[in-house]
């Protein structure tokens, strides 16, 4: 799917924690998660040519967060706020105005959704929006759940699939199966279709 050949007014795009701590080198390395970045890129200037705001998820979870190992959680710890570990990937080409949506900020849960009680399914909705476009880390985590929770706020959720990468390859082929029978439209990069 070529980004610049689909987006338009009432769109918008959400890129899902790329940071730091969930490429390779980070506290919480996904497989080739780096290799998000040029396809998300492609992506931004698409939506930045269309009109199409950004939305820019990011896990900032505060120190001694529910969901590290350290506090009795299944992760390591990653993505403290402020950290170098929590900032956006250096190379992801978020314009000026692109949104960031904080997650993982409360102390007594952890939020694999950036819909997950952070009031962005209202701000879509102010905005007049009515189909998401997501990419970013991981698939079968937090990419998962955007998804899962987009489509049932009623919002028509496409999934940039190369534009994604999961913790784990059984673990993504599950998420992509779970993502489809909920209705989320799976698109294929062009060199996959047959
Ligand atoms: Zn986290």
């Amino acid at each position: 799917m070529e980004p610049e050949t689909v987006l338009r007014e009432g769109d918008a795009l959400l890129i899902v924690d790329v940071q730091n701590d969930f490429c390779p080198g980070g506290a919480l390395p996904i497989e080739e998660g780096d290799a998000v970045v040029t396809v998300l890129n492609g992506w931004i200037a698409a939506a930045r040519a269309a009109g199409v705001p950004v939305y820019a998820s990011r896990d900032w979870h505060p120190p001694n967060h529910p969901s590290f190992a350290t506090e009795g959680g299944p992760w390591p710890v990653h993505c403290v706020q402020g950290t170098e570990g929590a900032a956006f990937h250096p190379d992801l080409a978020l314009p000026a105005d692109a949104v960031p949506v904080a997650k993982g900020t409360r102390f007594d849960k952890d939020q694999y959704s950036a819909f997950d009680e952070t009031g962005l399914s209202a701000e879509l909705a102010r905005r007049g929006v009515r189909r998401v476009w997501i990419g970013g880390l991981a698939l079968d985590i937090c990419v998962k759940a955007t998804a899962l929770d987009a489509a049932a706020a009623g919002i028509e959720a496409h999934l940039i699939a190369d534009a994604s990468r999961p913790v784990t390859a059984e673990g993504g082929a599950e998420a992509l199966r779970e993502m489809a029978a909920a209705g989320v439209i799976l698109e294929e990069p062009p060199s996959a279709r047959g």
